[in-house]
Parts: C-alpha cells; structure tokens; sequence
C-alpha cells in the first residue's frame, strides 16, 4: 500500500512517499518559495533531482506532484496513493491521536488556528490541496500536540486563573510530538523493553524535551506555545514574562514587535551575537569567543535543568536520547551536557560520542554508565506514515 505523507508549511510542502508496512521511501522532496516564485527538490532511490516551477498556490505544487509520481514509476494511477498523513501543528484538547479527516475536524483544525496562527491555516491549505488532487485518497491528520495530550493536570496547568483555561484554553500543549513518539518507541525497542522511562531531548533550531513513561508522555517543555522550555536558536526559551511590559515601556515598541523579537531574536541568536545556527556558533568557539561560548553554556545549563526535573519526575531512567539536527550531529554538544551528568552515574564514552554523528544511530556512553544515551535520529515522517497506516487499515 503506497502513503504519502505531508507537511505543509505557508511558502514550503514537504513530501515522503512510503510503500508500507515495509517503510520503503519511495520518494521525498521539497517544494519551496510557494506563492513568491518556485522550486522543488526530489530524491529518488538516492539520486537527487532540482526543478524550477511557477509555483503560485500549493495547489500547483501538489499538481506537480502528482505528475512527478507518474512520470517517475512510483504510481501509474494516483488511485495507489491509497492514503495522505498530513503533519497538522495544532490538535488542541480534542485530539490525543491521530486521525481520519473529515469535514468536521478540518472545522476544529481551522478554530484551533487562534492557538497557532502561523501553522494550522497552512496545514490546511495543504491538507485541501490533497483532497482535490487525489480525492479517493484516505486523509489523517497527525497532530504535533497530540502526543503530549497524556500529560495531567497538574503538569498542564499554569498557575494563573482557571478562567484562562476553561474559556480560553490556556494550558501547556507541547509540540515536537511526532519526534517524542518515534524517538521514544525506537528507544525502547533498542532496550528491549516496553514500559522503559525514557527523557527525549529533541535539540533542533526549536528545542524541547520529555519525559515519557510507558509509552506516555508525563512531561514537556514547550508550553502553550513552542516559545517556553529550553533555549533555542532564536526563542527564548523560558523567561520572566514581566521583562516584556517593561522592555515595551522602555523601547516604546508594541506586543507583536516585542513577541517577534522572542520568537526571531532571542536565544542562541542573542547570546551568542553570531547566529541562531549552532555550526556557525560552533565556528567562533574554536577562537575562544566569550558570547559563543556563553551561548553554548547557557544552552546546556537550560537542558540539564529540565534533564534533573524529568530523572526525579519519572523516578528512575531507562535512556536519555539525543535527537534533532543538534541532538543528531553535535558531539560537541552532547558531550558538555552528558559530561555533566556524571552525578547520575551516567558515563559519554567519547569516542562512540564522537562518530555517532550525521544520520547514525547508537549509544553514546561506557558500558558501566549507570543510564545508556543514545543518538537516534528522529523520523517524523515515518511516524506519519504508521498512524495513517493503522488508521487507514
Ligand atoms: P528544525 O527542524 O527545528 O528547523 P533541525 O532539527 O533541522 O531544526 O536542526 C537544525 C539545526 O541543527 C541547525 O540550525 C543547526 O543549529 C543544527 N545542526 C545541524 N547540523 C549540525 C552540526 N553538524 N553541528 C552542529 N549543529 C548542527
């Protein structure tokens, strides 16, 4: 059975064709600049394809999309596109799991838009798109929050009035949650063992962590929004909310001009002074620069906080997990966090450290490091494609 699987962003649609259950990726690729000029890449059985295109709407990328599968052997008919798995950012409360696609939840999907403006609206367009060009394809939604949808309530509520709760839904949702699940189920079958603790560190240009006990998700660190929890690129992170009535007292500058600058502006960007991009960080700390090396100690002072928070919470760990594109490819940074967890007995065996990098998979610690960490490179996609292939079937 052939899936694709989707993820629509407002100028960009990342695409992933699977042949399942086998998990064979038959196709992927990106098409970008939608609605400025156009182009799209493809990879197909390793080899790598660019093209320009006029890319007006996602409708035309879909269409090209479409048209590429014919002309490239993947389908003879966009009837063996037999499902579609879409990334959606925002489930709310509604949505624990992933799910069909009917008219009725692209309705919540599109209401949900005022807890994510930038995200939802474009998931849909995307989602439409689909549903035109392929329309006896199953849709499923895939919900970013939905993993995190188990944490209870004294973990999702924030201390402010119960009121901006119940009427407005102001709550801890969490996100990342296609990479949590997959990271943490691959964990756990490297360890053989179900019901494992496991904290997942997702260190990616946006960063969060969880902690998930059996297959559930107890904890997170992105918030109401992906502003809160650790550092990231260019967010913040956590911070004293009371800083933004006084920076706008002080500045004369409005809400959203201060929010972007939260979002666009802050962390590893801020600290450092260079870029939100690590490698380029990476860079200046081999000439000893005072920010660079700043930015990277508060960065891996604000994982191990959450990292503590989550090894008391679960009571006991199983594996602590590195994912992301710098959880995946920045020993460097691993090794200042792993290093520092050596009051748990935990123990980087610097070589492994060291080559685990770039796609590769494996543990990172000495054999007698009391909790093994792993580097598993995260798979979003391929989580998509299981959900809409156990709900399609
Ligand atoms: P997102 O999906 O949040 O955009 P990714 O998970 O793709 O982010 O991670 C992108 C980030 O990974 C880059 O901004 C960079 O900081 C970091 N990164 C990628 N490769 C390396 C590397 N070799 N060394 C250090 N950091 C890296």
């Amino acid at each position: 059975m052939k899936i694709l699987c989707v993820n629509a962003g407002s100028s960009s649609l990342k695409f992933q064709a699977y042949e399942m259950p086998s998990e064979k990726v038959l196709i992927s690729g990106v098409f970008e600049r939608i609605g400025i000029d156009g182009k799209y890449s493809m990879k197909i059985n390793g080899e790598k394809i660019k093209k320009d295109a006029s890319l007006t709407t996602h409708e035309d990328a879909v269409r090209i999309l479409a048209r590429e599968l014919i002309s490239n052997g993947i389908v003879k008919d966009l009837n063996e596109i037999e499902a579609v798995g879409h990334r959606v950012v925002h489930g709310g409360e509604k949505y624990s799991d992933s799910v069909i696609l009917d008219e009725e939840v692209l309705k919540t999907i599109e209401e949900l838009s005022d807890l994510a403006p930038l995200h939802n609206p474009a998931n849909l367009i995307g989602i439409r798109a689909f549903m035109k060009e392929i329309p006896n394809a199953i849709e499923v939604g895939c919900f970013d929050t939905a993993f995190h949808q188990s944490l209870l309530e004294d973990k999702f509520l924030y201390a402010v009035p119960r009121e901006w709760y119940e009427k407005y839904g102001v709550r801890k949702y969490g996100f990342h949650g296609m990479s949590h699940k997959y990271v943490s189920s691959r964990a756990c079958e490297l360890l053989n063992k179900n019901d494992a603790n496991i904290i997942v560190c997702h260190l990616g240009n946006g960063g969060s962590l969880s902690a998930v006990s059996n297959g559930k998700c107890i904890d997170t660190t992105m918030g109401f929004t992906p502003n809160a929890g650790i550092i990231m690129g260019s967010r913040s992170g956590d911070i004293d909310y009371s800083m933004i009535p006084y920076i706008m007292n002080k500045t004369g500058k409005s809400i959203t001009e201060v929010d972007t600058i939260l979002n666009k502006q802050s962390g590893m960007l801020a600290i450092s002074g260079v870029s939100s991009d690590f490698r380029d960080i990476e860079e200046k700390l081999r000439l000893n620069d005072h920010y660079a090396l700043l930015s990277h100690d508060m960065f891996v002072s604000s994982v191990l906080g959450y990292l503590a928070k989550y090894y008391v919470e679960l009571g006991h760990v199983d594996a602590i997990c590195f994912t992301a594109g710098v959880g995946e490819n920045s020993d460097y940074v691993r090794k200042l966090i792993v290093e520092k967890l050596s009051p748990f007995g935990i123990k980087l065996d610097e070589n492994l450290n060291e080559i685990t990098r770039f796609g590769k998979e494996g543990i990172i610690t000495t054999s007698d490091s009391l909790i093994p960490c792993f580097v598993i490179p995260t798979n979003e996609e391929v989580m998509i494609a299981r959900d809409t292939y156990e709900l399609t079937n």
